[in-house]
């Protein structure tokens, strides 16, 4: 019998309680958006002796931070020997150094701050359904051992025993990743940069920002008002128009996913480690057991909001195909939310005007690497040193014909997923 349907995510929400506040004079850094970038820079200023506020427009967790598919994978889209000849030998090596340790951040924090979030360091499956993607996993590989890192190539015999999938032809394995309980780490970052001195205010939208002399000014939709030495826009895939061509410069995508019921112990052998995957289809499909035993799958979306269940079909078929064990499985959880993509797949880092930060476009991989993020922006705000950035600051620039690039995507969607049909 199947359950009715809920659109929100599986995540278990820590109980330990959060204490807003909101600042009764200025500030020197005020955040927009408690997701894990900005919350993860409110601790870490916090920590470093600035006063700091946070003003959240819906609940913790309510970006893409709290939704998401909890898979912390090290790196950049781009493999290292790309960044180093887009960046030069010095800049690239610093990103490169930067990218492989955004999961040792994430993981050492929730370790440091003994976080009440379900985590586990088990490595991310990127399994090669095509004899080039493999190829590519063969070059992925080579490139981050070359670099020291905990990294290696499964056979296809290995891959369908630590997925349970048959059909992979290999794939490329990095025990750096894990899994965690995204809404939970979120949660518990909001408690600890509150309890280390940070104020927090949800469900209260930032409507208006300007510079007023040397310092930035704010206002909320409730009528909160504050000045603030510096303020960096943490709203990434949700931006507004709070700052001119932010949201233009950026294409957001939706990512569904899916859940299943806990799953009874016939079902073992699905991930019987506990790695999180993801496929190497121009499409990407991307899985993981969560804490209570579902299968939880994700992948991207109609670039509209779902209307009906029908709009997760897609990823229903993925599940079977992949599992077809589980074809009498209820689905019980459906859900999407944002993810901010850049026309060079690189995040980005602005500075429209001093004292103004902004860090955008992850991807769809920002748990490592926003929490990393988070901590640079930090460091950046408190002392000026640009060096703190493992990214270049560069000028905020609209996408040309931005309105339209939405529907360009939309039908590059539609002939990847057919391309990767025609590789099945
Ligand atoms: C379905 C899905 C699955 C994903 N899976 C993975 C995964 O498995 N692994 C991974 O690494 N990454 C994944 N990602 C990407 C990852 O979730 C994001 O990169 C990351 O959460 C971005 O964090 P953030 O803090 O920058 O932004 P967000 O978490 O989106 O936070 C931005 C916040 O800004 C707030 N905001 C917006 N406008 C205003 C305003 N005017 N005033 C106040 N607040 C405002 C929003 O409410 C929001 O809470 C996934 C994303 C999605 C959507």
């Amino acid at each position: 019998m199947h359950s009715p349907i809920s659109v929100s995510p599986v995540w278990r929400r820590p109980t330990s309680p959060i204490a807003c506040r909101f600042a009764d004079r200025d500030v020197d850094l005020l955040v927009v958006g408690a997701g894990f970038q900005g919350l993860s820079a409110a601790l870490h200023a916090a920590r470093a002796g600035l006063s700091v506020q946070v003003i959240e427009a819906g609940d913790i967790g309510a970006g893409a931070s709290g939704v998401n598919g909890g898979q912390v994978i090290p790196g950049l889209k781009q493999d290292p020997a790309t960044l180093h000849s887009l960046f030069g030998e010095e800049a690239g090596r610093r990103l490169n150094t930067f990218a492989a340790s955004t999961a040792d951040v994430a993981f050492d924090l929730i370790a440091r701050e003994r976080l009440d979030v379900e985590h586990s360091r088990t490595g991310w499956i990127q399994a090669a359904h095509t004899e080039t993607a493999l190829q590519s996993a063969v070059r992925r590989n080579r490139q981050w051992r070359a670099l020291g890192a905990d990294v290696t190539l499964l056979h296809a015999a290995e891959t369908a025993l630590l997925t349970g999938a048959d059909g992979y032809r290999g794939a490329f394995f990095d025990r750096r990743a894990g899994v965690v309980n995204p809404l939970a780490l979120t949660h518990e970052l909001a408690r600890v940069a509150t309890e280390a001195g940070a104020g927090l205010v949800l469900n209260d939208p930032v409507t208006a920002l300007f510079q007023n002399g040397s310092s930035w000014q704010v206002e909320t939709r409730s009528g909160r008002s504050l000045s603030a030495r510096k303020v960096l826009v943490a709203t990434n895939a949700y931006s507004d128009a709070l700052v001119p061509k932010l949201a233009q410069s950026l294409v957001w995508l939706h990512s569904f996913q899916i859940a299943t019921e806990p799953l009874p112990s016939e079902f073992d052998f699905i991930l019987p480690g506990g790695q999180a995957v993801s496929d190497s289809r121009r499409i990407l499909i991307y899985y993981r057991r969560s804490p209570d035993g579902r299968l939880v799958l994700g992948g991207r979306g109609p670039m509209r909001a779902p209307q009906s269940a029908g709009d997760w079909a897609h990823l229903q078929r993925a599940l079977h195909r992949l599992f077809p064990a589980l074809a009498k499985v209820a689905i019980t959880h459906r859900w999407f939310g944002r993810v901010a993509m850049t026309p060079d797949h690189l995040p980005h880092l602005h500075e429209p005007a001093p004292g103004l930060l902004v860090a955008a476009g992850c991807q769809g991989r920002g748990i490592g690497l926003m929490v990393s993020l988070g901590e640079r922006l930090a460091r950046y705000a408190a002392s000026g040193d640009a060096s703190a950035l493992p990214l270049p600051i560069t000028p905020l620039r609209a996408i040309p014909l931005h309105r339209f690039r939405r529907i360009a995507v939309a039908a590059q969607i539609a002939r990847y997923r057919l391309l990767d049909g025609l590789e099945r």
